[in-house]
This record gives C-alpha cells, structure tokens and sequence, in this order.
C-alpha cells in the first residue's frame, strides 16, 4: 500500500505556493484596507478644518460674514417661528484710521484682536453669537432678547471695550473706544410678519450712524425694525 506521503506528497508541494501566495495577497489586501482608511480619516480631518476656516475670521478668530449669513437665517427663522424678540448689535471702533496711522497697522491689528476677545466675554452663552461684518465692524446676534435686554449688553460691550484701556491719543476719550447701535425685532410689532432680517440691520446701523454724530463712544437704539 502506498504511504500517506506518496498519496499526499504531490498535492502538497503544488498547494505550498499557491497557499504563500494567498497568505502574500491577504497581507497585501489588509494593508492597502490601512492605508486607505488612514488617508480616508485625513481627508475628513482636512474637510472639517477646513469648513472651520471658511466661517472663521482669521484675525479675530471670530465668526466671518460666511457663517453670520447662516446664523442670522437660523436665528431669523427660529424668532418668528417661536414669536420671540431679536435683538441686533452694530459695534464700529471709534476714530480706528487714526489709531492706525498714529500706532502702525500691526498695533491696529492687536487692537481689533482684543475688542474681539472683549465681545466674545461679554456675550451670553451658548445664545449670543458675535461676527466680523467687516473693518472694524462686529454685528452680535443676540436671539429670545427684547430690545431693554440688548441695551444692557450694549452698554456692557461698550463699557467693557473703554476699560482695555488701550491708548488712543486720537480720540477725545484718551483711549480705543466703540459707539454701538443696536434693533429688536419684536413680534407683537410686526404681526403684519412683513419684516425681514434686512431690515433690522439696516435700523442697527442706522442707530450706530446716530452713536457715532452724538460724540461716539455711546449706545443707541434703532427705530422699531419693524415693516414700513
Ligand atoms: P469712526 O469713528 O467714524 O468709525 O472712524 P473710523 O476711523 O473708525 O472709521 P473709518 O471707516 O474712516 O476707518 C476704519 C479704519 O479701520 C480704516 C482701516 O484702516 C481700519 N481697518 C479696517 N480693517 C482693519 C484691519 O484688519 N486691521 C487694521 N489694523 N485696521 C483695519
Ligand atoms: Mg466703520
Ligand atoms: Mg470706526
């Protein structure tokens, strides 16, 4: 009778390499799967960076005109469908060209960064969102905030800003200050609902243009934003 090895022998010597072979393959296989995952895990690391980017300011680190756009539908959208107030904040640094020609751009620069961080601290979290509308130019959402509510956060801000205490030998108050102006958008005005978010930002700037011709450095409300 033949030994199991002579049965088998033959069987055996073919298979070892096609078995290497596929042991070499899966190894092959599970490495590229590695590799792959590894880059996949990159690329959404990169995207989310990324997409953090496009809605940050890169100076002031605060929200920019991209995510403002978004927030401003957001809480629009959310106030009327709720019924709840809106309030609007237009910040604009007083007499900002002249601290820059006195003080040199990049002194400018460290000056915005620290209002920045100023209105950051003063807004009411997680609600309130500030933005870079431009400049030195900041709009503050502030959601479910009737307009006696967003004077105190205006005058917080503003208050806040003169206490940096940054020197500005061109302006008459000695140092880096803010005139705000700021509008409501309140329900029980608007029960036509003919108001748009267009509209209070018009009357908080408008109300800013005022701050700025009673001397700066001062708060002011906005007309009633409502329709008409
Ligand atoms: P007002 O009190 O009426 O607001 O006067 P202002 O000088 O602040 O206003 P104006 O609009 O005449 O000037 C704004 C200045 O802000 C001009 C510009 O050089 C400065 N500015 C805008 N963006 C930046 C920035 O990113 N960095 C620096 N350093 N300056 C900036
Ligand atoms: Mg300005
Ligand atoms: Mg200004």
């Amino acid at each position: 009778a033949q030994g199991e090895e002579d049965v088998y022998g033959n069987w055996q010597r073919r298979a070892a390499p096609i078995l290497a072979l596929m042991v070499v393959l899966a190894l092959a296989f599970v490495t590229l799967a590695i590799m792959l995952s590894v880059q996949l895990r990159r690329r959404l690391l990169a995207e989310s960076e990324l997409q953090l980017l496009a809605r940050v300011d890169g100076l002031t680190g605060l929200n920019n005109r991209l995510m403002l756009g978004e927030i401003l539908e957001r809480e629009w959208r959310n106030a009327r469908r709720a019924r709840r107030a809106l309030s609007l904040l237009f910040v604009d640094i007083d007499h900002f060209k002249a601290y820059n020609d006195t003080y040199g751009h990049q002194a400018g620069d460290n000056a915005l960064l620290e209002v920045a961080r100023c209105i950051s601290a003063n807004l009411r979290l997680p609600n309130d969102s500030a933005a870079r509308y431009g400049g030195e130019e900041f709009l503050i959402v502030l959601p479910d905030t009737p307009a006696s509510e967003a004077a105190e956060v205006a005058e917080r801000i503003r208050t806040a800003i003169a206490n940096l205490d940054i020197e500005h030998a061109g302006s008459e108050f000695g140092r880096v200050t803010a005139s705000i102006g700021f509008a409501t958008w309140n329900p029980d005005q608007d029960t036509n609902d003919e108001t748009d978010a267009a509209k209070v930002i018009k009357a908080a700037d408008d109300a800013l243009y005022h701050a700025k011709a009673a001397g700066r450095n001062k708060v002011l409300p906005g007309e009633a934003a409502t329709a008409n």
